[in-house]
This record gives structure tokens, sequence and C-alpha cells, in this order.
């Protein structure tokens, strides 16, 4: 697959080319902007969540991934919502509580 290195964050100006050497995000709009090219990692981070039932193992890139992978859960969440998908809601946050006891070390004793 090929990616634009010159797309660029409309917000914080950062260039996709960045993203991908840093791994770091400039700015929310970020996200939106890269959508396309972060989804594949947030699937990965979601699937691995799901099939294991708990956190992955440390490492670098692991919190950005999390962070990302909120942020497509609470679109998600949002646009469930609105269009009355009351279920499919309920198992995103679900997932998103999941990410946050990772992200936030409260992952039991
Ligand atoms: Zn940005």
């Amino acid at each position: 697959m090929e990616e634009n290195m010159e797309k660029t964050c409309p917000r914080c100006g950062m260039k996709l080319g960045e993203f991908r050497k840093t791994g770091l995000l400039g700015c929310a709009g970020c996200y939106c902007a890269f959508r396309e090219e972060i989804l594949p990692t947030v699937r990965r981070v979601q699937g691995r969540i799901r099939h294991e039932g708990k956190a992955p193992p440390e490492g670098a890139g692991q919190n950005y991934s999390l962070m990302l992978e909120q942020a497509l859960l609470k679109e998600n969440i949002e646009r469930a919502l609105r269009e009355g998908r009351f279920s499919e809601a309920e198992s995103k946050r679900a997932l998103l509580k999941e990410t946050n006891r990772i992200l936030h070390g409260e992952d039991g004793k």
C-alpha cells in the first residue's frame, strides 16, 4: 500500500511522514487527517485486547496505539448512539474502559 508521506494535518501542520518516524501525533486533528493510515495499527491493538483479554506487553508505541484506539472508539460510540445502535455503543464502551485501564495502569494486582 502506498502512502502519501506529504499528507498534512490541517490543524497542526504535521506530516504523515513525521508521524511514521516518531509514532506521535501532533494534535487531535492528526487522528482524523491520518485516519486511513493509522487504522490498521488501531485494529491490531483492538484485536489483541479482544482475543487475550489483557494488556499487551510493555513496549514502545503501546500508549500511542491505545490512544489512537480510544479516539477511534469514542468516534464509533458517538456515531452508534446517533444512529440508534445502542448495543454496539455499549460494547465499544467496554473496550474503551479496557484501554483506559491499560493506559492508566489500573490493571488490578
Ligand atoms: Zn495535528
